[in-house]
C-alpha cells in the first residue's frame, strides 16, 4: 500500500485538477467536508445495498428520514414528503433523476394514450437547461423533432416567460402533438438564470441541482415558489452542500408515477415476511439501477454535523463572496456584469471598447480566461450568451474564503493588463 501511494503522489497527484482547491472558481463546485468524507466512509466501509426494504431495513428507513428533512429545509410542500404523498430518493446525478421522471411521465401518458402517441408526445426547454436534459428524453425515446428549445431573452434574465411556453404548447396541441413535460430551471448552469415555475404547466420538473442548496435560506426561497405546481423536484448536495460525491434528491408528488415506470418484481426480489400495515419502500422502484449506496448514511451525517443554521452560514458566506466580486466588476469600467447575479455564480467579460469590435472583445475574453487559467493560480470556465463569450466565477468551494475571491480579482485585471496592454500596443 505505502508503494502505491507513493505512485499516486508521484504519478497522479501531479496530473490532476484540484476541485477541492479554494481556487476552484469552474463549472459548479463538487463540496467536501469532514462529514461528508465521514458519511462516505460509512457508506464504502458498511456496503450495504438497499435496494429493497428487506434487504436492509434501517438504510431505506434512514434515507426516508433524510430526503423528508432536506424538503423541509428547502421549503418544499408537503405534498413532496412521504406524510403528504409524495416522497424523496436519492440517486446519484440530476441526470439520473431526470431519466426517471422523464420515463414516468412518458409511461402515464401512455397509459391513458396507448403505446403510439410516443411518436406525438412533446418535451419543453429553454436555451438555458442543461444538456443532461435532451439526453434523458432521447434514452426515453422521445423523437428528436420533439424535443422543443424556448428561446429565453435579457429581458427574463435568462428564464423561462410563462407566454413563450404557453405559446409552443399551444402551437403544439393544434399540430396533434401531446405536450409532456417542461424541465424548468432554478439556478441555470452557465447564468444562473430562474425559470418562474408557478407560471409554467404540465408533468413539471424543476432542476435545482445547483440552486437548491442556496433554498435553505428563507431570502432565497422565492426561487421555489410553485413548487406545489410541480411532478418532481431535485437537487444536488454533492454540488453545494458539503456532500462528497455522489448525492442527488430527487422528489416526486406521486410515488406511484415512477414505480410504475421503473417496479419490477422477480421472484428472487419478493418482499416475502416484510410485514406490517404500511407497505415497504422498495428503492429499486424509484431509480434505474437495482443496486445502489446507502447515501442517505452520507446526508445524514451532513446535516447532524452541519445543522440547518451552520449549512445557511455556509450558503450565505458564498453569497456574500460572489456579490463582493460582482461589484469590484460593476465598479471596474474595463468589465460588465452580463447578466445579474442570483446565487453565487457571477458572469462577466471585459467590455467593448471603443475602436475594438466583437470578435476582438470575444478574442481578449477568450485569452484572459486562458490565461488565468494557465496561471495556476486559480480555475474558471466560460459561457457563450448570445453569441458573447462570457466568463463565469462560480463560488462554492468549502475552502474558499474571501482572500481567495480578492486574490482571483488580483488575478484577473493582472492579466487583463496585460492582454489589453498588447493588443493597444
Ligand atoms: N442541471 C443543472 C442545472 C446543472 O448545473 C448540472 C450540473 O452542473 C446538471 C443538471 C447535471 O448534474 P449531474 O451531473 O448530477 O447529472
Amino acid at each position: 500500500m505505502d508503494r502505491i501511494l507513493d505512485d499516486v503522489q508521484r504519478d497522479v497527484l501531479p496530473g490532476l485538477t484540484h476541485w477541492q482547491s479554494p481556487s476552484f472558481f469552474a463549472y459548479f463546485q463538487a463540496n467536501a467536508s469532514g462529514a461528508g468524507f465521514a458519511g462516505e466512509m460509512l457508506s464504502t466501509g458498511l456496503n450495504v445495498v438497499p435496494f429493497m426494504w428487506k434487504a436492509s431495513p434501517v438504510a431505506t428507513e434512514l434515507e426516508q428520514v433524510v430526503v423528508d428533512w432536506m424538503a423541509g429545509l428547502l421549503g418544499l410542500p408537503e405534498l413532496f414528503c412521504f406524510a403528504g404523498g409524495g416522497g424523496g430518493v436519492l440517486h446519484g446525478s440530476t441526470c439520473e433523476a431526470v431519466v426517471c421522471t422523464l420515463a414516468a411521465a412518458r409511461d402515464r401518458a401512455i397509459s391513458r394514450l396507448g403505446h403510439a402517441a410516443i411518436l406525438r408526445m412533446v418535451v419543453y426547454s429553454s436555451d438555458q437547461t442543461h444538456a443532461t436534459f435532451q439526453k434523458g428524453a432521447r434514452i426515453v425515446g422521445i423523437p428528436p423533432a420533439n424535443f422543443r428549445v424556448l428561446h429565453t431573452t435579457a429581458e427574463s434574465g435568462y428564464g423561462l416567460s410563462a407566454d413563450t411556453v404557453r405559446a409552443a404548447v399551444e402551437e403544439d396541441v393544434a399540430r396533434g402533438l401531446v405536450p409532456l413535460y417542461l424541465c424548468a430551471t432554478v439556478g441555470t448552469t452557465g447564468l444562473g438564470a430562474i425559470d418562474p415555475v408557478r407560471e409554467l404547466g404540465m408533468w413539471l420538473h424543476i432542476d435545482a441541482a445547483y440552486a437548491g442548496s442556496a433554498a435553505i435560506c428563507p431570502e432565497f426561497r422565492c426561487h421555489l415558489d410553485g413548487a406545489e405546481l410541480a411532478d418532481s423536484v431535485s437537487m444536488n448536495p454533492h454540488k453545494w452542500f458539503l456532500t462528497n460525491m455522489d448525492c442527488c434528491c430527487l422528489w416526486v408528488a406521486d410515488p406511484t408515477a415512477l414505480t410504475s415506470a421503473l417496479s419490477t418484481d422477480p421472484e428472487y426480489l419478493k418482499n416475502v415476511g416484510s410485514g406490517g400495515d404500511v407497505s415497504p419502500i422498495d428503492y429499486k422502484d424509484w431509480q434505474i439501477a437495482l443496486s445502489r449506496r446507502f447515501r442517505g448514511i452520507k446526508l445524514w451525517v451532513v446535516l447532524r454535523r452541519y445543522g440547518a443554521a451552520g449549512m445557511r452560514n455556509y450558503i450565505r458566506r458564498h453569497v456574500r463572496m460572489a456579490e463582493w466580486f460582482e461589484l469590484a466588476v460593476v465598479a471596474d469600467e474595463r468589465f460588465e456584469v452580463v447578466v445579474p447575479r442570483n446565487f453565487s455564480l457571477v458572469c462577466f467579460r471585459l467590455r467593448l471598447r471603443l475602436g475594438i469590435d466583437d470578435d476582438a472583445v470575444d478574442g481578449l475574453n477568450r485569452q484572459l480566461l486562458a490565461a488565468v487559467n494557465a496561471s495556476g493560480r486559480a480555475f474558471m470556465t466560460h459561457f457563450v450568451m448570445d453569441g458573447k463569450f462570457v466568463i463565469r466565477l462560480a463560488v462554492g468551494g468549502a475552502m474558499t474564503e474571501m482572500r481567495h475571491v480578492r486574490d482571483v480579482w488580483e488575478l484577473l485585471k493582472e492579466k487583463a493588463n496585460e492582454l489589453v496592454g498588447a493588443h493597444e500596443g
